[in-house]
């Protein structure tokens, strides 16, 4: 009875997506060097088709270890390494990086133990984030507006929602800020405080800058 019904069917149809991760670290940032033939970087972030899916780098600078993540996969691609041991992952990754650089002897950098995260697999996480997904626009406004609360049901106030998964842009931090701040404002004018006049809060200038509503 703390949310409406339209409020809790958008809770729950933008569910949470799962992630994966898999980093290891290495010698040195060998991919900064120049391959003779092509005069450009042994190797980049790589974006593929192919099951690691996003590949980055990370350099501290030249001659100082560095990290690379293997493989930052979504939903199903992150499903697939579920079931496997961190050393599969990474063997799995490697065989799919040599297959684009083939000239690169990426295993012979590796140092360390590889770390690996599946965010499904972790207890309370539920996966690793909401995604506004095609369709979602009408639960993202219900959830992102619900800190204005003066037309709710005396029974319906009083709680107020916080983080990116309530946002227009679950995943990214940026959504997680503008909801606290709209959540502390929510929360300050429930108790009977307000903001001053020179420095106006979300819900002051709310009518001004609301995100249009659309119809169901
Ligand atoms: C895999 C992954 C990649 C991401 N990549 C990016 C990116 O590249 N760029 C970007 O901007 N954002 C990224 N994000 C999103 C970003 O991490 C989140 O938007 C941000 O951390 C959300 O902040 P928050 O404060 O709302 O929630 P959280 O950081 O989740 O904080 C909530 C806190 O509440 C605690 N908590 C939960 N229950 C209770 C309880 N009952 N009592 C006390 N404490 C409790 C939790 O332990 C947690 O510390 C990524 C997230 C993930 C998972």
């Amino acid at each position: 009875s703390l949310f409406s019904q339209d409020l809790w069917m958008a809770l729950d149809r933008t569910r949470y997506m799962q992630s994966s991760k898999t980093f290891v670290m290495v010698d040195e940032p060998f991919w900064l060097e120049q391959d003779p033939q092509t005069g450009r970087d042994r190797m980049s972030m790589t974006l593929t088709d192919r099951l690691t899916r996003g590949t980055y780098l990370f350099d501290d600078g030249p001659g100082k270890p560095a990290a690379i993540c293997l493989s930052y996969s979504w939903m199903s691609d992150s499903l697939k390494m579920l079931p496997h041991s961190v050393d599969r992952r990474v063997e799995l990754a490697l065989s799919a990086l040599e297959k684009i650089y083939p000239d690169l002897d990426i295993r012979s950098h590796i140092v360390g133990e590889p770390v690996t995260v599946s965010w499904e697999d972790d207890p309370y996480f539920l996966g690793a984030f909401k995604g506004a997904l095609p369709g979602h626009y009408r639960y993202n406004h219900r959830m992102y507006t619900h800190f204005m609360q003066q037309d709710l049901p005396e029974s319906e106030r009083g709680i107020f929602l916080a983080g990116d998964d309530v946002s227009f842009t679950p995943a990214w931090a940026e959504g997680a800020v503008q909801t606290g701040l709209n959540a502390v404002w929510g929360v300050m004018t429930h108790f009977g405080g307000a903001c001053h006049e020179s420095n106006p809060g979300p819900g002051d200038v709310f009518a001004d800058l609301a995100p249009v509503q659309l119809e169901d």
